[in-house]
């Protein structure tokens, strides 16, 4: 497939479509600037046709009907059909969200195949219950798939956060109905595409790209839609769980922003490890994940010598072009985000932060979107910087001495999705895991990470978990089926 001949049109019953009122927007590239194609503008009429279709395909169970051992045969091929095509898909990955072409390949096709394969390979091998009831009956509790799950998704990990949530809700049988952020609606069509190839049934996963008002919104309000799965920013997450209270109280499952802290003690047992992990996961993705420590508290006594460390790693990190396939830090997704983050950046200078390394546009002669990577010190709870998630290359470093007030500070954010303790001592690692309010705390290291772990935030980092079985919570109902035994013998 060649670059000019990318398809934006929707994908709905097994078929590539226009928007049905002709609507279309340009899909451009961070990379460069230039226009991509043109991607189909859905709008509520195409969301009704596809929520129709994914409801067609489940009331007829085309998918739902067949036995889990059958449905794991499929997603196993989808799976690898994604590999069978990963150089296309981290290409147009690439181009279309500017991560570097390595990690398009290496992290996101490979995580979203292992993801589709993972589900298959789990869905016939869970069992369902029976309860320990009297003798004269018999108790039988049941998973049974939802119906129609709508999925809307950002741009940071396209396909990784499409598949966090389309492969559990399909191997569980359920139809998908998928709006991908408008800033990177191409994988999740080709995506779609490769299901298809696989042997996933016309009207079982459907791809409504569109900007999020108009595509999304629908999704979440439809009456017909029983689930919605959603990962994106706090202030959306809130309007998903209004809409479907407004709606038909669709099962609404958030996987939401973060503000991790990263805490390094004095006693950490390896600096430069601890400097490698802090400088690295901030500017991994351009700083655009969830789950980046951007809070970064050093303990004072160890401070100069850490940041002299991250400011020796930091050149590493300035951007060049993602096509490069040793490039390590690419564009930002686009100039509305790139503008964000050097706005953020702006704000830490006046607010008084010490501006270490970076805090400038780079590489504009390029027509793309790169921010240079940038360390603050000298950060105080209360600056922008440190309350706000950013979304792009920008560490805060804060400096404490006292280890409950520094678990007090990680812990004064509206967030709570990841954390991180370095320390040898094994008593304040446990302690400080277990105060920190966090879905998941490493210690250590910070970029550990398995399929098989459950993925999600505290307080207003969203409600549920992605990936592990965990996830088959979201988009299954339990039934409880009572038979009467009356005994013969
Ligand atoms: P966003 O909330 O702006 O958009 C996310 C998705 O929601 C997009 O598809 C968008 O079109 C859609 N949307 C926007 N307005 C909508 C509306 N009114 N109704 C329905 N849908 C709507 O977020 P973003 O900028 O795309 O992504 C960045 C955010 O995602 C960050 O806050 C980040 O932390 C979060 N995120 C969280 C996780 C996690 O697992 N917790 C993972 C990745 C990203």
């Amino acid at each position: 497939m060649s670059i000019s001949s990318y398809d934006g049109r929707a994908l709905i019953n097994g078929k590539r479509v226009e928007a049905l009122d002709g609507q279309t927007f340009d899909c451009l590239s961070p990379v460069d600037g230039r226009r991509l194609t043109t991607v189909a503008r859905c709008g509520q009429a195409d969301v009704d046709a596809a929520v129709a279709a994914a409801r067609a395909a489940f009331e007829d169970k085309r998918w739902c009907g067949l036995a889990p051992a059958a449905r794991k045969r499929v997603m196993i091929k989808f799976a690898d059909q994604l590999l069978a095509h990963a150089e296309e898909l981290a290409l147009m990955e690439t181009l279309d969200m500017g991560k570097p072409i390595k990690y398009a390949r290496a992290v996101d096709v490979n995580s979203a195949a292992n993801c589709l394969r993972w589900y298959g390979e789990a869905v016939d091998k869970i069992y369902d219950e029976i309860a320990p009831t009297a003798s004269c009956a018999l108790a039988l509790i049941q998973r049974e798939p939802m119906g129609v799950v709508g999925v809307i998704v950002p741009w940071n990990y396209p396909m990784i956060m499409a598949a966090w949530k389309i492969a559990p809700a399909l191997a569980a049988g359920n139809s998908v109905v998928l709006k991908p952020s408008e800033k990177s609606p191409l994988t999740a069509l080709r995506l779609a595409e490769l299901a298809l190839e696989a042997g996933i049934p016309p009207g079982v996963f459907n791809v409504v790209p569109g900007y999020g008002p108009e595509a999304g919104s629908p999704l979440a309000l439809h009456m017909e839609v029983d689930c919605i799965g959603f990962t994106g920013s706090t202030r959306v997450g809130k309007q998903i769980h209004v809409m479907a209270g407004q709606s038909n109280l669709k099962r609404a499952w958030t996987e939401l922003g973060g503000k991790s802290p990263n805490i390094v003690f004095a006693d950490c047992p390896d600096l430069d490890k601890a400097v490698e992990a802090a400088v690295g996961s901030i500017f991994f993705n351009q700083g655009e994940s969830c789950n980046a420590p951007s809070r970064l508290f050093v303990e004072a006594s160890i401070q100069d010598k850490f940041l002299e460390k991250a400011l020796a790693l930091a050149p590493k990190y300035l951007p060049a072009n993602p096509l490069n396939p040793d490039t390590i830090m690419g564009a930002i997704v686009d100039k509305t985000q790139m503008e964000t983050v050097l706005r953020y950046v702006d704000s830490g200078k006046k607010e008084g932060a010490s501006l270490l390394f970076g805090g400038e546009q780079a590489l504009s002669e390029t027509g793309g979107c790169y921010v240079q990577p940038t360390i603050f010190a000298g950060v105080n709870p209360g600056m922008t910087i440190c309350r706000e998630e950013i979304f792009g290359p920008v560490l805060s470093v804060l400096s404490f001495t006292d280890a409950a007030e520094v678990v007090r500070q990680a812990n004064a954010s509206v967030y709570g999705l990841q954390a991180a303790v370095w320390t040898r001592d094994i008593n304040k690692a446990h302690g400080v895991a277990r105060a920190l309010k966090a879905g998941t705390v490493h210690v250590n290291q910070y970029d550990e990470d398995d399929i098989t772990v459950p993925f999600g935030g505290f307080k207003q980092s969203g409600v549920g978990r992605d990936k592990s079985l965990h996830a088959f919570d979201k988009y299954t109902e339990l039934k409880t089926t009572w038979i009467r035994i009356d005994s013969p013998v």
